[in-house]
């Protein structure tokens, strides 16, 4: 049996979701998608064979969160989110069970150790995640602004690695960029580290890729 199955169920503007099982049971990230959709697209993979135990968001941005609320009247799961994407998020979603915690927080779930860390982006607190699944370590960043030493530095020891940035993003009917550094220089879809902290594993997942 595999350690560790990820399955990226959508990316993207149009929503983000990714569903990560480990024997028999599985957490899903993010919940971007319709409810809809994230049912049928699980049903399609064959996540929906895996026990859901939460859902751990990364931000509240709506494509990141735009299905949990009726995602939740059928799957009756913890929300495990940092305080500031609950407190964006609870007047929405009132009824979820909510189980937030400070960015950096370690959290154990189930079979799932999600550590976590706060990465740059326009949004209340959100976070990057590092999830270990028996032996398998896995680092899930999603609309990354720019490169942070912690982000490289939690990186490191993954054996897989998703990873989305943001350029722009329309927010309450205007167009925002993430403060600060930015890698606007690079192709949409593409992280660039700034000189220095690009670190030696790099260069090999991008010969890769
Ligand atoms: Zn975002």
């Amino acid at each position: 049996m595999a350690e560790a199955i990820l399955t990226v169920l959508g990316s993207g503007s149009r929503g983000n979701a990714l569903h990560l099982e480990h024997r028999g049971v599985a957490l899903l990230v993010d919940a971007g998608l319709s409810a809809k959709q994230l049912e049928m697209r699980m049903e399609e993979t064959g996540a929906a064979g895996a026990q859901l135990l939460g859902v751990v968001l990364t931000h509240e941005h709506g494509d990141h969160c735009a299905g949990l609320k009726t995602f939740l009247k059928k799957r009756k799961v913890p929300v495990y989110a940092s305080h500031g994407t609950k407190d964006a998020l609870e007047p929405h979603v009132a009824t979820a069970e909510w189980r937030s915690f400070e960015a950096g927080t370690q959290l154990e779930i189930g079979a799932f150790r999600v550590e976590t860390f706060p990465v740059p982006h326009d949004a209340a607190e959100p976070i990057g995640l590092r999830v270990t699944a028996g032996t398998t370590r896995i680092g899930l960043i999603s609309d990354l602004g720019f490169v942070t030493r912690l982000v490289v530095e939690r990186l490191k020891g993954c054996a897989a690695l998703v990873l989305s940035r943001t350029t722009t993003r329309r927010c309450c009917g205007r167009r925002k960029r993430d403060r600060g550094r930015s890698n606007s220089g690079s192709r949409p879809g593409t992280v660039t580290f700034p000189t220095g902290l690009r670190p030696s594993w790099w260069r090999r997942w991008r010969e890769w890729s």
